[in-house]
């Protein structure tokens, strides 16, 4: 299973308020560490998964095995949580033949309101009304539709909230905690566009403005 490697800025006994998650899979690891280079150190510890998953969905038959070592590594990534960490980002990435945007996953839809609210644009000369952040409900419930894993696009909105909902596949102790808040953040890209730099500033502003909102509703 994964070995975790934690990098500390540092002094150990610093601990950055936030902890960013990258490499839960494989695949996505490259651009989770062009994010974190993009981030102030002192305000983020890394815990970057040297062997992740494959993100690469499974057929029905090996649904089961699939969610078991997801479930198993979140578990694993709940040991690396110090009582300093008040918020958990669990950056991950897909893609998008449009422009990049993104989906920010929390059970606190006060932080899902914050996010929205901020209007992260992911060009600089994006028009403000361009909806880049989407909020999604982290939930217990099974939603109407279900996806095959914790990530992807959402089933409809809960009845009483605008947000979609998603049952996540990891333990409840890691996205529904007493201790610390966490967040799912799915940053989309285009598959023919190459500006790796760009897209990386974008993803460091959705993981700052998660950070942000979520730093409001923890004091
Ligand atoms: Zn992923």
């Amino acid at each position: 299973m994964g070995v975790l490697t934690l990098f500390k800025g540092g002094r150990d006994q610093a601990r950055a308020p936030a902890l960013l998650v990258v490499g839960v899979h494989r695949e996505e690891r490259a651009f989770g560490e062009a994010v974190a280079a993009q981030l102030p150190a002192a305000d983020f510890d890394l815990l970057r998964i040297e062997q992740g998953l494959s993100g690469r969905r499974p057929g029905p038959d090996d649904l089961g095995a699939y969610r078991r070592r997801h479930r198993a590594l979140y578990a694993q990534i709940l040991d690396h949580i110090t009582p300093a960490h008040r918020m958990v980002l669990d950056l991950h990435t897909g893609f998008d033949e449009a422009d990049p945007c993104a989906d920010v996953l929390c059970a606190d839809t006060r932080l899902l309101r914050c996010v929205e609210q901020q209007r992260v644009s992911s060009r600089p000369n994006a028009s403000p009304a361009t909806e880049a952040v989407r909020g999604v409900q982290l939930v217990d419930a099974e939603p109407a539709v279900r996806p095959a894993a914790m990530e992807g696009v959402a089933a409809g909105p809960e009845p009483g909230g605008h947000w979609p909902s998603l049952k996540p596949d990891i333990p409840q102790a890691v996205w529904c905690a007493e201790g610390f808040l966490y967040v799912g953040i799915e940053i989309y890209l285009p598959t023919t566009s190459q500006d790796t730099l760009a897209h990386a500033r974008f993803g460091a502003a959705v993981v700052s403005t998660a950070a942000e909102c979520a730093g409001r509703y923890l004091a």
